[in-house]
């Protein structure tokens, strides 16, 4: 017996048939009420971000797209309010043994970029020391899944203390930590995607460099 690391009521140790559907065969710590309260991306969503229940681009993609960017980003989960529930407790409460819950079906989810190097979003150092640690690099470790931190980030303004437009207009506060010998094929790493504006920027520095292929991933969407 143990209990669930979200809501804390004692588990059975055999899994259900929807945790088994859901999870495999991993020991997520979560329990079945908790896991039914995640959403996983629908069949039918944006073709170049994932965003849930949208038919042919969504709008965010439309402004990338009429930009002259391209997005080809993809998700696991929607951004319900139990995975907002979940990121404020992993992230602003560090409780850091919740970075576990989803690797596996992050490592999963990954599999089919082998050939990619994984580099997650950093944090700025600022955030970094406030926090403790950076919620991306903590799922890929718990899925144990080697990654290159090349990218750095300069302190700046809260992203959530701005409205959409301002946040779709934010400037370059990305960095690349060594420019030499990039590989061709890079999936950049995130949390959550919102409006792509973070992961844009992201993107834009690899580009600069040369004619990389970029792709990008994040828990939720
Ligand atoms: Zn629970
Ligand atoms: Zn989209």
């Amino acid at each position: 017996m143990s209990n669930c690391l979200l809501c804390d009521q004692t588990m059975k140790t055999r899994q259900t048939f929807s945790e088994l559907i859901f999870f495999g065969k991993s020991q997520s710590g979560v329990c079945h009420d908790c896991l039914a309260t995640f959403e996983k991306i629908a069949e039918q969503h944006c073709p170049h971000c994932f965003k849930s229940g949208e038919v042919g681009s969504c709008k965010d993609c439309h402004y990338w797209l009429s930009q002259g960017k391209s997005v080809s980003h993809t998700a696991i989960f929607q951004y319900n309010e139990a995975m907002a529930d979940y990121f404020s407790r992993y992230k602003f409460q560090g409780d850091n043994i919740l970075r576990k819950i989803f690797a596996e079906q992050v490592k999963k989810a990954l599999e089919p970029y082998s050939d990619y190097t994984i580099v997650p979003i950093p944090l700025s150092q600022e955030r970094l020391e406030e926090r403790g640690f950076n919620q991306v690099t903590g799922i890929l470790d718990a899925a144990r899944i080697p990654y290159k931190e090349w990218l750095g980030k300069r302190d700046s303004q809260k992203q959530s203390s701005k409205s959409r437009e301002e946040r779709l207009a934010t400037e370059q506060t990305f960095y690349l930590v060594d420019e030499k010998s990039l590989p061709e094929k890079i999936l950049l790493v995130d949390d959550i995607y919102t409006t792509g504006a973070t992961i844009q920027l992201a993107t834009r520095l690899f580009m600069k460099t040369s004619q990389k292929e970029i792709k990008t991933f994040s828990l939720a969407r």
